[in-house]
């Protein structure tokens, strides 16, 4: 919760559109601080959508986007960054050519010294201290992963926008990341992860999201009844 009691971010009844067609149709989420909210859905929903407009990289052309209570629907991302909001784009968003800990280096631009981020980096991912020196593109999909949420931690944000952490990484790989982010959410961290399939973020969720076509049919509790849900929504048998 936020200093007023209400979620950390929130977004209701968020619109967007790309050059004139709306694929968000009215999405409401919450997020508090120390939790971790799953948004899942198929291809296409509108999830990583979703994430940009709470990134304040996409406009929205609708609803509110609240963060700790106030509007900041419309703000530039470079402002809700400045305010706690971090995103870990799908793909990592890692410079391949660069070597990890310059990768980290450049994270300098929050004020926070050489030394303190890699210290930082390498408390919580001790893997990046042994590949410190290697081009980040030879990195395992794992630990490139691992090395964009040690980017991302530096800013020491309010709340996590997380897509596809998962994509083209093997399951005991993402069951250990997803442990990693509840750690995070566990420190106060309001996370909100988008992902197409659903398993391993279930095991860390404390509230889940399903979104289909822009829209929001079920959320709630991630219990063993969003399992059925899914697969219908999934197979398209749902309305
Ligand atoms: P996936 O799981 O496949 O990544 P998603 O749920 O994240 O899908 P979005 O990427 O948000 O879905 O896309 C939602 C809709 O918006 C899709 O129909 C997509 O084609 C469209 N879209 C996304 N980005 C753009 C863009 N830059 N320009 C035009 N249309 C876009």
């Amino acid at each position: 919760m936020g200093a007023g009691g209400e979620p950390l971010l929130e977004l209701s009844g968020v619109r967007a559109a790309y050059d004139g067609i709306t694929v968000l149709h009215g999405v409401d989420l919450a997020v508090d601080a120390g939790r971790v909210v799953a948004l899942l859905g198929p291809n296409g929903a509108g999830k990583t959508t979703t994430l940009k407009v709470a990134a304040g990289v996409h406009p929205p052309s609708g609803g509110r986007l609240l963060l700790g209570g106030r509007d900041v629907a419309g703000a530039r991302a470079g402002d809700l960054a400045r305010a706690g909001v971090c995103l870990i784009p799908e793909g990592r968003g890692v410079f391949p050519n660069l070597s990890v800990r310059d990768n980290l280096w450049m994270m300098t631009f929050t004020g926070r010294t050489r030394a303190e981020i890699e210290d930082t980096a390498y408390t919580r991912f001790p893997v990046l201290a042994d590949r410190r020196a290697q081009p980040a593109g030879t990195l395992s999909g794992g630990e490139q992963q691992m090395l964009a949420l040690a980017r991302g931690l530096t800013t020491e944000p309010a709340v996590l926008l997380l897509d596809e952490l998962s994509m083209g990484l093997a399951p005991l790989v993402v069951a250990d990341l997803y442990e990693r982010v509840a750690d995070i959410a566990r420190e106060g961290v309001a996370v909100l992860v988008v992902e197409q399939f659903a398993t391993a973020v279930l095991k860390i969720a404390d509230h889940a999201a399903v979104l289909v076509r822009g829209r929001v049919p079920w959320q709630g509790h991630p219990d063993s009844s969003l399992h059925a849900e899914l697969s219908s929504y999934y197979l398209g048998s749902a309305p």
